[in-house]
């Protein structure tokens, strides 16, 4: 079983070189193998099988080169070119009578290949599997006769078993690995268009709800300020509702765009104490509709570096998130503390409080404990906002005792700006 043996550690060798190209193309981020890359790989096996081949007669290789023509051929196409290659290689070891059989087999081999490619693909995995195993035992048993015609053969199952077994079986397991790799990359493909199917409509519904409910108010509002007896001072109250309604509106369209940009825009000066304020004033009406209070403790200096509409964007989401956390009301304490390196913002309600399972999933793209009243989006934007001011967030919560939100940001620093320009 001399023949067979080294036919085993002929395909081992080969199977190893799949393996290097396969992780290289991986690393290389080539989804499918290019065209140049897999004929490079496919000269390496074809070297690796002469070198490797059984020399019973000084005129005769016997190898596995059949295995990657079969593989080049079928799943590359590229059969007529790979022949070529192995003729060239083996008329470097001479041009004699075992040459021409190898040529005349082997371009014929390669032909038909190139011609039944595109047939190949329409097939199904498990077919193309099957196919590629009986075109090899089919061509195994040619070479086969051939050998038979040319040769006086002494140990005859040793060549028929080594033929007819091996090549089948090393071409069937090799496709059943490309097989392998082709259907992850399906199911990958899948896997990521399905998510975005899924952002997409989790955005039209979150879409859907927080615009449409504010303006549907807001058009309510409208309609009654129509009515000519209405008094002005009831007109002024529909006023700013529907002031109101429109600018949570604008709220939820920002956080869309800050989650779809989230670069900062206009940087300049924040002073910390004068645009919390402002902040506040916003939420000063939904707070009271929660018989929510808020407090302040502000630290009279300090300011620090951003995008202004950006920073009122984030912490508008936050208080709103604490005002949210309590729905039979309840206080938030928001103070600043500040140091010559950083300035700190703490915003600290006495609200339901999270898990610190919760507390993991603060900034994921929709996650919310809201059901159908909340988007999941106002953490993101909180975060990527942050993120992009270069500052950091810690969350301190207990459930049903409240949360708190530590900002830290790096103060603003007069003197290097007036350096820069
Ligand atoms: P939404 O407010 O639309 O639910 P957010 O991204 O603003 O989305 O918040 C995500 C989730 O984080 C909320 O649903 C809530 O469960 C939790 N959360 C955020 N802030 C607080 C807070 N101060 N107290 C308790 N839970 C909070
Ligand atoms: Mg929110």
């Amino acid at each position: 079983m001399e023949i067979t043996t080294h036919f085993f550690f002929n395909l081992s060798l080969l199977i190893i070189v799949l393996f290097f190209s396969l992780v290289i193309a991986r690393k290389l981020n080539y989804t499918t193998l290019p065209k140049f890359w897999a004929l490079c790989c496919v000269i390496v096996m074809l070297i690796i099988c002469f070198q490797l081949s059984y020399k019973p007669h000084p005129e005769l290789h016997f190898d596995l080169r059949i295995i990657p023509i079969a593989i080049a051929g079928l799943y590359i196409g590229i059969g007529p070119s790979v022949a070529v290659c192995a003729v060239v290689l083996r008329g470097f070891y001479g041009l004699d009578e075992g040459f021409i059989m190898h040529t005349v087999l082997f371009i014929v081999f390669g032909l038909t290949t190139w011609f039944y490619y595109s047939h190949f693909w329409k097939l199904s995995a498990s077919k193309r599997i099957y196919y590629s195993i009986i075109k090899t035992i089919i061509f195994s048993l040619i070479t086969l006769f051939a050998i038979e015609l040319s040769i006086t053969v002494e140990n005859r199952f040793d060549i028929w078993f080594a033929y007819l077994v091996i090549p089948a079986l090393g071409v069937g397991m090799i496709a059943y690995i490309i097989e392998f790799v082709l259907q992850n990359e399906d199911i990958q493909k899948k896997v990521i268009r399905t998510e975005k199917m899924e952002a997409v409509e989790q955005m039209g519904a979150a879409i859907s709800h927080e615009i449409r409910n504010p303006l549907t108010a807001a058009m309510g509002f409208v309609h009654l300020m129509k009515e000519p007896a209405i008094s002005p001072k009831k007109r002024m109250e529909y006023l700013s509702i529907v002031k109101e309604e429109l600018e949570s509106a604008e709220r939820v369209i920002q956080n869309y765009l800050t989650f779809s940009k989230p670069s900062l825009g206009y940087i300049e000066e924040i002073p910390v104490k004068t645009e919390l304020l402002k902040i506040i004033n916003i939420l000063k009406p939904t707070a009271n509709q929660n018989s929510v209070e808020i407090k302040t403790n502000f630290a009279i200096l300090g300011s620090i570096e951003g995008d202004r509409q950006k920073f009122h964007q984030c912490f508008l989401n936050v208080i709103k998130n604490s005002i949210e956390s309590m729905p039979r009301g309840g206080h938030i304490i928001i103070y600043t503390h500040y140091t010559k390196t950083h300035i700190t913002i703490e915003v600290e309600d006495t609200g339901v409080g999270m898990s610190s399972e919760q507390i993991k999933r603060l900034g994921e793209p929709y996650y919310s404990t809201k059901g159908s009243k909340g988007t999941g989006l106002g953490m993101m934007v909180v975060f990527s906002i942050v993120k992009a001011m270069k500052g950091t967030i810690k969350v301190e919560s207990e459930i049903n005792q409240g949360t708190t939100f530590t900002f830290t940001f790096p103060t603003y620093n007069h003197s290097s700006k007036n350096e820069r320009f």
